[in-house]
């Protein structure tokens, strides 16, 4: 603002001088022209003096305005008269040039006087300035001007000594001048009026005002701009240096290690982290070189990080600036090695580079991949070891059921057939809670794999029902399916493991329900043009219910809804929470809802592919065999058994069928006797010592090859109960499986079956 106004301040003292200097010039030049009239009149004033001087003075006629000159009465030819008879009188050159410049006084204005400090005429006494002026000249002064007031007006007054000539002398002589003598003064009186009309001051000081008035508009606006740009400029610095400003804070308060590299090789700045992180300031590492050297002290580590930092950094060129993050190991001050992930963005020259460390989390993975390592290694512990489990104890209790079964059909009185009983239904619990806890097993390490088979899901459903009718029957409960809709005939999905979740909760809602009714509700919805269905199973029963605190828990493993459910009941509280993990293993859904004492309601859906017609069906499903026709069979039979027990149980359920049995208790001992016996049908266990039973398989199908006999049927009997056990044995050549422990009636319906068909049933 101060330097705007003195800017103005100076242009109008600029345009003031200006017009001073030109009034000032112009004045002047006036003057001189004023002067040089004056000059010009006094020499034409003293050219007709000095004209009238040479010629003695002139003669004129007297008339009123030349009367004769008193002052000439000493002269005595001052009057003549003519021969005409016409008197003139002399007129000396002061006479004459007083009326000449009268005269000329009237016609232009520019006044003479002719003056004296000792005038003969008092009319000629010298006025106050002319007085000053001729005692000038009697000094030596040879012009006096000034410009001064004349009757009020302005005028150019100038005077010049009059110097006495001999001429002079012939009037003036009797007041005692000599020729040279300063007599007086001719004066001229220019005025100044008509050159200071010429002049144009008003002009010029309007032209000067309307420079100045344009200047100053035009300075104002410039000074505007000027300023709107000053302002946008300062504002403009102060975002720059506010910006510039919180980098700096950002670059020092982030909690991130930070260094700044100018000039893509100068280490202009690192932050606290940075120091704090690695031990090293700027004042250590001013160069990249010298942070690689103390970065990486091992010189080939170090020229793999220099290389990919070049060619990082051409790459990071082509990607818009930003350097590939990667990892590096980078060694501190004191030694310790941290894994730093390293990031970094060019900015022009500069480079900024960030590093994240991940030293505590690359430990933290570590860790976790070792115990993730030992979880599993114990996972798979866990679950050889329930399959281990399984088989030991299915062994023994195939003897037990076995036995239980064979004693059962013996004559026995009321109270031992209800001891007999016990052991038979105990021993029912016990294969359903193995079979539950292997199958959970199986699904927590992830090994349970489902089929993808095509079925019948009517069929499925119906046989589910059937094998349950009999309990609800027993327990007086309305057994139901409700179907809405039209169901898909053929799906592919996993018959075996579908079955089982409806047997689970059929089971669940027939067990816990005293009178009323079980029903099973079935819907289908199949998107238009999918191949999939969603299936909607409903399992409702009326009985006693759960308690809603309970109900958020319910499929969690061996939850049941309190103690004396158990107590009541039994059962492991593992069915439902195999039922939610198969059904969730399918993509679906299970829900549960229940009023107690009012019954409960479990919904699952899941989505089935839609299948045209089923092309094998899943040989894990139960093989339907015919009851048994005959009791007379007359056919060798070869059971090869490492456990004396099982053997037992076999002979006792095949006693009454007219079997020539024979025995092995082991599978080399088994292919000898079957060579030897070539029998009518093999019983063989898998896991034997010496050789195992499918080792024996294997070998008797390589026998039978060689020696082109028909295949004789062998039945598997294994206490391994899983899905790639019962591939295997079918692989090694057995024709058909029957898990441990298995029933009287399932082992002779089987061998029957075979006995009859050979191996191609
Ligand atoms: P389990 O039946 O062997 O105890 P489940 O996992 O099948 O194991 O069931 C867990 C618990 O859920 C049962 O003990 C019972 O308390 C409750 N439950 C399951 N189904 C029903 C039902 N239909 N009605 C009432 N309670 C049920």
């Amino acid at each position: 603002m101060a330097r705007d106004l003195f800017i103005l301040l100076i242009w109008t003292s600029l345009i003031t001088a200006s017009l001073v200097w030109t009034l000032y010039n112009e004045n002047t030049q006036l003057q001189a022209m004023a002067l040089n009239t004056a000059r010009a009149n006094f020499n034409k004033d003293l050219a007709i003096r000095q004209w009238a001087t040479n010629h003695g003075g002139v003669y004129v006629p007297i008339t009123q305005d030349t009367p004769a000159n008193v002052y000439l009465n000493h002269i005595p030819e001052r009057d003549i008269i003519t021969p005409s008879g016409q008197t003139l009188t002399l007129m000396n050159p002061a006479y004459m040039l007083r009326q000449v410049m009268e005269q000329y006084a009237e016609l232009y204005g520019i006044r003479g006087r002719i003056t004296s400090l000792n005038p003969l005429n008092p009319n000629n006494a010298p006025d106050d300035w002319e007085i000053k002026a001729l005692q000038a000249f009697e000094k030596g002064v040879q012009e006096i001007s000034e410009f001064s007031e004349l009757h009020g007006k302005p005028y150019l007054r100038l005077m010049r000594p009059m110097v006495a000539t001999a001429g002079c002398l012939k009037c003036h002589a009797h007041q005692g001048y000599k020729e040279g003598d300063i007599r007086g003064g001719i004066g001229v009186a220019v005025p100044m009026e008509p050159f200071l009309e010429e002049s144009d001051k008003f002009d010029l000081a309007m032209a000067h005002l309307v420079i100045w008035l344009l200047g100053m508009i035009m300075m104002v606006v410039a000074m505007g701009k000027m300023r709107k740009q000053e302002r946008v400029q300062q504002e403009t610095n102060e975002i720059l240096r506010k910006s510039e400003e919180r980098f700096r804070t950002l670059f020092n308060i982030l909690p991130l290690p930070l260094c700044y590299i100018a000039n893509g090789k100068t280490i202009a700045n690192c932050n606290h982290r940075f120091e704090n992180l690695f031990g090293y300031g700027v004042q250590e590492v001013t160069s990249l070189e010298e942070w690689w050297k103390k970065a990486y002290p091992e010189i080939s580590y170090r020229q793999e990080m220099v290389n990919s930092w070049f060619a990082d950094l051409s790459l990071a060129a082509d990607q818009g600036g930003t350097l590939p993050p990667r990892q590096t190991h980078v060694t501190c001050k004191n030694g310790d090695v941290r894994i730093m992930e390293l990031f970094g963005v060019t900015l022009g020259n500069d480079i900024l580079v960030a590093y994240i460390d991940n030293t505590a989390r690359n430990l933290a993975e570590e860790e976790l991949i070792q115990a993730k390592l030992v979880a599993e290694r114990a996972n798979l512990a866990k679950s050889e070891f329930l399959a281990t489990m399984s088989h030991e104890i299915r062994t023994p209790l195939n003897a037990i059921i076995g036995m239980a079964e064979a004693l059962w059909e013996c004559n026995l009185g009321e109270l031992e057939r209800h001891y007999v009983q016990i052991f038979r239904s105990a021993g029912e619990v016990l294969i359903s809670l193995i079979n539950d806890i292997l199958d959970m097993a199986r699904i927590e390490s992830g090994q349970m794999i489902l089929e993808k088979t095509p079925f019948n899901l009517q069929e499925k459903v119906d046989t589910s029902m059937e094998i349950l009718a009999v309990r609800a029957q027993a327990k007086g409960l309305k057994l139901t399916t409700r179907i809405t809709g039209v169901l898909p005939h053929h799906v592919i999905g996993d018959p075996v493991r579908f079955g089982q979740i409806l047997l689970n909760l059929l089971g669940n809602a027939i067990k816990f329900t005293e009178k009323g009714e079980v029903s099973l509700t079935l819907s289908s919805f199949t998107p238009i043009g999918s191949s999939f269905c969603q299936l909607t199973t409903t399992i409702a029963d009326t009985g006693i219910g759960i308690q809603p605190d309970r109900l958020p828990q319910i499929f969690d493993s061996f939850v049941q809804e309190d103690g004396s459910i158990h107590r009541r009941y039994g059962g492991s509280g593992l069915g439902l929470a195999i039922c939610k993990k198969l059904v969730e293993k399918m993509g679906g859904t299970i829900t549960v809802s229940s009023q107690p004492d009012q019954g409960s309601q479990f919904t699952f859906t899941i989505p089935l592919q839609l299948a045209e017609e089923p092309l094998t069906s899943s040989h894990y499903e139960d093989r339907h065999t015919p009851s048994l026709t005959s009791k007379d069979w007359d056919k060798t039979i070869l059971v090869v058994d490492d456990a004396e027990d099982n053997l037992y149980v076999i002979e006792a359920f095949l006693t009454d069928y007219g079997c020539q049995l024979e025995f092995a208790n082991n599978g080399e001992a088994g292919l000898t006797r079957f060579k030897q016996k070539k029998p009518d049908l093999i019983l063989m266990d898998m896991q034997m010592p010496v050789m195992d039973g499918l080792t024996s398989t294997a070998a008797i199908r390589a026998w039978e090859a060689a020696n082109q006999l028909t295949p004789t049927p062998i039945i598997a009997l294994t206490a391994n109960a899983l899905p790639e056990d019962i591939d295997s044995a079918l692989g090694a050549g057995c024709t058909f499986y029957l898990r441990k422990p298995f029933k009287k009636r399932e082992l002779l319906e089987t061998i029957q079956y075979y006995l009859t068909q050979g191996c191609k049933g």
